[in-house]
Protein backbone atom coordinates (compact mmCIF):
# COMPACT_ATOMS: atom_id res chain seq x y z
CA UNK A 1 0.00 0.00 0.00
CA UNK A 2 1.40 3.29 -1.15
CA UNK A 3 0.20 7.19 -0.80
CA UNK A 4 0.18 8.66 -4.84
CA UNK A 5 1.45 11.88 -4.23
CA UNK A 6 -1.72 14.35 -6.03
CA UNK A 7 -1.05 17.24 -8.00
CA UNK A 8 -2.69 19.58 -5.62
CA UNK A 9 -1.19 18.32 -2.01
CA UNK A 10 -0.75 21.10 0.73
CA UNK A 11 1.08 20.57 4.04
CA UNK A 12 -0.84 19.21 6.25
CA UNK A 13 -1.39 21.03 10.31
CA UNK A 14 -0.04 20.09 13.27
CA UNK A 15 -3.45 19.45 14.90
CA UNK A 16 -5.11 17.73 12.11
CA UNK A 17 -6.51 14.45 11.59
CA UNK A 18 -4.38 12.00 9.58
CA UNK A 19 -7.74 11.02 8.50
CA UNK A 20 -9.17 14.01 7.45
CA UNK A 21 -6.05 15.10 5.80
CA UNK A 22 -6.55 12.52 2.75
CA UNK A 23 -10.08 13.67 3.02
CA UNK A 24 -9.05 17.19 2.23
CA UNK A 25 -6.67 15.80 -0.31
CA UNK A 26 -9.48 13.78 -2.01
CA UNK A 27 -12.00 17.01 -1.73
CA UNK A 28 -9.13 19.53 -3.53
CA UNK A 29 -8.19 17.10 -6.20
CA UNK A 30 -11.84 16.27 -7.00
CA UNK A 31 -11.16 12.30 -6.19
CA UNK A 32 -14.37 10.48 -5.48
CA UNK A 33 -12.68 8.97 -2.53
CA UNK A 34 -9.29 9.23 -0.26
CA UNK A 35 -9.06 5.37 -1.20
CA UNK A 36 -7.96 6.95 -5.13
CA UNK A 37 -4.98 8.40 -3.12
CA UNK A 38 -3.60 5.06 -2.43
CA UNK A 39 -2.08 2.05 -4.36
CA UNK A 40 -2.60 -1.60 -3.35
CA UNK A 41 -4.87 -0.48 -0.59
CA UNK A 42 -6.62 -3.47 1.26
CA UNK A 43 -9.79 -2.24 2.20
CA UNK A 44 -11.00 1.76 2.06
CA UNK A 45 -11.84 1.21 5.76
CA UNK A 46 -8.18 0.51 6.79
CA UNK A 47 -7.71 3.82 6.01
CA UNK A 48 -9.29 5.39 9.10
CA UNK A 49 -7.55 3.52 11.58
CA UNK A 50 -4.96 6.40 12.48
CA UNK A 51 -1.91 4.53 13.51
CA UNK A 52 -2.08 3.40 9.40
CA UNK A 53 -2.82 7.16 8.13
CA UNK A 54 -0.24 8.03 9.98
CA UNK A 55 2.15 5.71 9.08
CA UNK A 56 1.69 5.97 5.63
CA UNK A 57 1.55 9.71 5.94
CA UNK A 58 5.19 9.58 7.32
CA UNK A 59 6.23 7.88 4.42
CA UNK A 60 5.11 10.81 2.35
CA UNK A 61 7.59 13.10 2.02
CA UNK A 62 5.44 15.67 0.40
CA UNK A 63 2.68 15.81 3.07
CA UNK A 64 4.51 18.11 5.53
CA UNK A 65 5.27 15.69 8.13
CA UNK A 66 3.51 15.86 11.42
CA UNK A 67 3.32 14.70 14.90
CA UNK A 68 0.20 12.92 15.57
CA UNK A 69 -0.06 11.57 19.29
CA UNK A 70 -3.26 13.16 20.13
CA UNK A 71 -4.84 11.31 17.02
CA UNK A 72 -3.85 7.91 18.92
CA UNK A 73 -6.42 5.63 20.60
CA UNK A 74 -9.58 7.08 19.85
CA UNK A 75 -13.06 7.34 18.00
CA UNK A 76 -12.44 6.48 14.48
CA UNK A 77 -16.13 6.07 12.75
CA UNK A 78 -17.95 9.29 13.41
CA UNK A 79 -16.63 13.20 13.00
CA UNK A 80 -16.85 15.29 16.48
CA UNK A 81 -16.23 18.96 15.46
CA UNK A 82 -16.27 22.70 16.36
CA UNK A 83 -18.97 24.14 14.02
CA UNK A 84 -16.75 27.20 14.55
CA UNK A 85 -13.13 25.90 13.96
CA UNK A 86 -15.05 23.98 10.52
CA UNK A 87 -16.09 27.50 9.32
CA UNK A 88 -12.84 29.32 9.96
CA UNK A 89 -9.81 26.60 9.79
CA UNK A 90 -11.74 23.89 6.93
CA UNK A 91 -10.09 20.94 8.36
CA UNK A 92 -10.81 18.23 10.72
CA UNK A 93 -8.86 18.70 13.97
CA UNK A 94 -7.39 15.46 15.96
CA UNK A 95 -8.03 16.30 19.50
CA UNK A 96 -11.80 16.05 18.85
CA UNK A 97 -11.70 12.52 18.29
CA UNK A 98 -10.64 11.42 21.91
CA UNK A 99 -13.95 10.24 23.82
CA UNK A 100 -12.83 12.45 26.52
CA UNK A 101 -12.97 15.80 24.18
CA UNK A 102 -16.15 17.76 24.75
CA UNK A 103 -15.06 21.29 23.36
CA UNK A 104 -13.20 23.88 21.80
CA UNK A 105 -11.43 25.88 23.94
CA UNK A 106 -10.41 28.42 21.22
CA UNK A 107 -14.15 29.37 20.87
CA UNK A 108 -15.32 28.07 24.22
CA UNK A 109 -17.95 26.13 23.13
CA UNK A 110 -19.45 22.50 23.00
CA UNK A 111 -18.10 20.19 20.39
CA UNK A 112 -20.95 18.34 18.42
CA UNK A 113 -21.25 14.80 16.55
CA UNK A 114 -24.63 15.25 14.79
CA UNK A 115 -25.49 16.93 11.20
CA UNK A 116 -27.81 20.32 12.69
CA UNK A 117 -30.04 19.34 9.73
CA UNK A 118 -30.92 15.44 9.58
CA UNK A 119 -29.62 14.71 12.94
CA UNK A 120 -28.12 12.10 11.83
CA UNK A 121 -23.95 11.16 13.04
CA UNK A 122 -21.47 11.37 10.73
CA UNK A 123 -19.78 8.58 9.85
CA UNK A 124 -15.83 9.83 8.65
CA UNK A 125 -15.95 7.72 5.49
CA UNK A 126 -19.21 9.62 4.62
CA UNK A 127 -19.37 12.73 5.67
CA UNK A 128 -17.76 15.57 3.16
CA UNK A 129 -14.69 18.01 4.61
CA UNK A 130 -17.95 20.71 5.68
CA UNK A 131 -20.87 18.98 4.48
CA UNK A 132 -23.21 16.43 6.10
CA UNK A 133 -24.04 13.85 3.03
CA UNK A 134 -27.65 15.20 3.64
CA UNK A 135 -25.93 18.25 1.97
CA UNK A 136 -26.12 20.73 5.04
CA UNK A 137 -23.49 22.52 6.09
CA UNK A 138 -21.28 21.42 9.37
CA UNK A 139 -20.70 25.12 10.18
CA UNK A 140 -24.30 26.13 10.81
CA UNK A 141 -24.69 23.45 13.73
CA UNK A 142 -26.05 25.45 17.24
CA UNK A 143 -22.91 27.02 19.47
CA UNK A 144 -23.33 26.17 22.79
CA UNK A 145 -21.02 27.96 25.40
CA UNK A 146 -19.04 25.75 28.00
CA UNK A 147 -18.64 26.45 31.63
CA UNK A 148 -15.30 27.31 32.60
CA UNK A 149 -14.26 24.22 34.96
CA UNK A 150 -15.06 22.32 31.19
CA UNK A 151 -12.51 24.57 29.46
CA UNK A 152 -9.91 24.47 31.82
CA UNK A 153 -10.46 20.52 31.29
CA UNK A 154 -10.29 20.44 27.73
CA UNK A 155 -6.69 23.30 28.08
CA UNK A 156 -5.63 20.33 30.76
CA UNK A 157 -6.68 17.88 27.88
CA UNK A 158 -4.97 19.37 25.00
CA UNK A 159 -2.20 20.92 26.21
CA UNK A 160 -1.52 19.61 29.90
CA UNK A 161 -1.60 23.14 31.49
CA UNK A 162 -2.97 24.50 34.57
CA UNK A 163 -3.00 27.89 33.75
CA UNK A 164 -2.90 30.10 36.10
CA UNK A 165 -4.97 31.42 38.89
CA UNK A 166 -7.17 29.12 38.14
CA UNK A 167 -8.10 26.31 40.93
CA UNK A 168 -7.21 22.53 40.38
CA UNK A 169 -7.10 19.89 42.59
CA UNK A 170 -3.71 18.73 40.80
CA UNK A 171 -0.81 21.00 41.18
CA UNK A 172 0.37 22.75 38.12
CA UNK A 173 3.64 20.43 37.89
CA UNK A 174 1.57 16.96 37.55
CA UNK A 175 4.19 15.29 34.91
CA UNK A 176 0.80 13.83 33.31
CA UNK A 177 1.03 12.72 29.57
CA UNK A 178 -1.79 12.44 26.69
CA UNK A 179 -2.47 9.48 27.71
CA UNK A 180 -2.16 9.56 31.50
CA UNK A 181 -4.63 12.67 30.86
CA UNK A 182 -7.42 10.93 28.99
CA UNK A 183 -7.33 7.52 31.19
CA UNK A 184 -7.81 10.29 34.25
CA UNK A 185 -10.90 12.13 32.63
CA UNK A 186 -12.43 8.88 31.52
CA UNK A 187 -12.40 6.89 34.73
CA UNK A 188 -13.79 9.97 36.48
CA UNK A 189 -16.48 10.20 34.29
CA UNK A 190 -16.92 6.05 34.48
CA UNK A 191 -16.69 6.06 38.05
CA UNK A 192 -19.82 7.95 38.90
CA UNK A 193 -22.24 5.59 37.08
CA UNK A 194 -20.20 2.64 36.91
CA UNK A 195 -18.30 2.54 39.84
CA UNK A 196 -15.89 -1.26 39.38
CA UNK A 197 -12.62 -2.08 40.18
CA UNK A 198 -11.64 -3.94 36.85
CA UNK A 199 -9.23 -2.13 34.69
CA UNK A 200 -10.41 -0.99 31.03
CA UNK A 201 -14.04 -0.33 32.38
CA UNK A 202 -15.52 2.56 29.56
CA UNK A 203 -18.19 4.46 29.95
CA UNK A 204 -20.08 3.94 26.61
CA UNK A 205 -22.05 7.52 27.36
CA UNK A 206 -18.72 9.31 25.92
CA UNK A 207 -19.45 7.88 22.58
CA UNK A 208 -22.13 10.36 21.73
CA UNK A 209 -21.36 13.89 22.73
CA UNK A 210 -25.03 14.32 24.05
CA UNK A 211 -25.05 11.83 26.46
CA UNK A 212 -21.43 12.43 27.30
CA UNK A 213 -21.96 16.22 28.52
CA UNK A 214 -23.26 15.58 31.85
CA UNK A 215 -20.00 12.86 33.09
CA UNK A 216 -17.86 15.29 31.31
CA UNK A 217 -19.31 18.12 33.72
CA UNK A 218 -18.87 16.38 36.70
CA UNK A 219 -15.35 15.24 35.95
CA UNK A 220 -14.71 18.50 34.49
CA UNK A 221 -15.72 20.28 38.75
CA UNK A 222 -13.95 17.59 39.91
CA UNK A 223 -10.66 18.78 38.47
CA UNK A 224 -11.58 22.36 37.95
CA UNK A 225 -13.95 23.71 40.71
CA UNK A 226 -13.48 24.59 44.54
CA UNK A 227 -15.95 22.03 46.65
CA UNK A 228 -15.66 20.02 43.36
CA UNK A 229 -14.39 16.95 44.88
CA UNK A 230 -17.24 16.90 47.48
CA UNK A 231 -20.20 17.54 45.51
CA UNK A 232 -18.44 14.61 43.27
CA UNK A 233 -18.04 12.46 46.38
CA UNK A 234 -21.61 13.81 47.81
CA UNK A 235 -22.85 12.44 44.44
CA UNK A 236 -21.36 9.40 44.65
CA UNK A 237 -22.94 8.69 47.95
CA UNK A 238 -26.43 9.27 46.94
CA UNK A 239 -26.67 5.37 45.97
CA UNK A 240 -27.98 2.57 47.72
CA UNK A 241 -27.48 1.64 51.18
CA UNK A 242 -24.87 3.84 53.63
CA UNK A 243 -22.52 0.56 53.74
CA UNK A 244 -22.35 0.63 50.14
CA UNK A 245 -21.81 3.94 49.29
CA UNK A 246 -19.56 4.52 51.98
CA UNK A 247 -17.27 1.27 50.76
CA UNK A 248 -17.10 3.12 46.95
CA UNK A 249 -15.84 6.22 48.26
CA UNK A 250 -12.80 3.64 49.57
CA UNK A 251 -12.78 1.78 46.34
CA UNK A 252 -12.55 4.71 44.57
CA UNK A 253 -8.92 5.99 46.07
CA UNK A 254 -7.95 2.48 45.79
CA UNK A 255 -8.82 2.66 41.89
CA UNK A 256 -6.91 6.30 41.69
CA UNK A 257 -3.89 4.56 43.52
CA UNK A 258 -4.03 1.66 41.45
CA UNK A 259 -3.61 3.84 38.02
CA UNK A 260 -2.15 6.90 39.39
CA UNK A 261 0.42 6.16 41.77
CA UNK A 262 2.33 9.88 41.15
CA UNK A 263 2.25 11.97 43.46
CA UNK A 264 0.60 14.86 42.13
CA UNK A 265 -2.58 12.67 42.99
CA UNK A 266 -1.83 12.91 47.11
CA UNK A 267 -4.34 16.17 47.63
CA UNK A 268 -6.84 14.20 45.67
CA UNK A 269 -6.32 10.98 47.62
CA UNK A 270 -6.20 12.27 50.84
CA UNK A 271 -9.30 14.64 50.64
CA UNK A 272 -11.22 11.94 49.69
CA UNK A 273 -10.10 9.90 52.46
CA UNK A 274 -11.16 12.42 54.73
CA UNK A 275 -14.57 12.88 53.25
CA UNK A 276 -15.01 9.09 53.95
CA UNK A 277 -14.10 9.34 57.33
CA UNK A 278 -15.96 12.55 58.48
CA UNK A 279 -19.03 11.15 56.60
CA UNK A 280 -18.25 7.61 58.24
CA UNK A 281 -17.98 9.12 61.98
CA UNK A 282 -21.56 10.98 61.42
CA UNK A 283 -23.05 7.77 60.25
CA UNK A 284 -21.63 6.05 63.48
CA UNK A 285 -23.04 8.53 65.15
CA UNK A 286 -26.35 8.48 63.95
CA UNK A 287 -26.24 4.68 64.74
CA UNK A 288 -25.64 4.90 68.07
CA UNK A 289 -22.16 4.18 67.88
CA UNK A 290 -19.00 5.47 69.03
CA UNK A 291 -15.97 5.88 66.70
CA UNK A 292 -12.97 7.52 67.05
CA UNK A 293 -11.58 9.85 63.61
CA UNK A 294 -7.84 8.90 63.82
CA UNK A 295 -9.41 4.87 64.23
CA UNK A 296 -11.02 6.05 60.89
CA UNK A 297 -8.30 7.15 59.28
CA UNK A 298 -5.88 4.12 60.07
CA UNK A 299 -8.59 2.17 58.82
CA UNK A 300 -9.31 3.81 55.77
CA UNK A 301 -5.54 3.88 54.74
CA UNK A 302 -4.99 0.52 55.23
CA UNK A 303 -7.78 -0.46 53.27
CA UNK A 304 -6.81 1.83 50.13
CA UNK A 305 -3.05 2.71 50.62
CA UNK A 306 -0.51 -0.10 49.21
CA UNK A 307 0.65 -2.33 52.71
CA UNK A 308 2.47 -5.90 53.03
CA UNK A 309 -0.67 -8.40 54.38
CA UNK A 310 0.24 -9.68 57.49
ZN1 LIG B 1 -13.51 25.96 17.54
ZN1 LIG C 1 -27.45 15.84 7.48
Amino acid sequence: MELIKPPLHPDRFPDELPYGYLKRLAELNQYESPAWLFRNLSSPSALQTSALSVAELSAADWAGNQPTASAVGANTQHLRYCPLCIAERGYWRSAWQSWVSCACTKHQIWLVDRCPSCHSRLPLASTNLSHCACGARLAEAPVEIIDSPVEQMQIFLDEGDVPDGVYSILPKEHGLDYSARTALISLLCNWLDYPKLTVHNFNHELKQCGTARIHLVNAAELLFQPEGLDTFLFRLSQRDSPEYYTSLILKFVLRLNIDFPQPCFDTLKHQALSYWVHLRKALDQEQGRSSEIADLWEYAEWQVLPHDPK
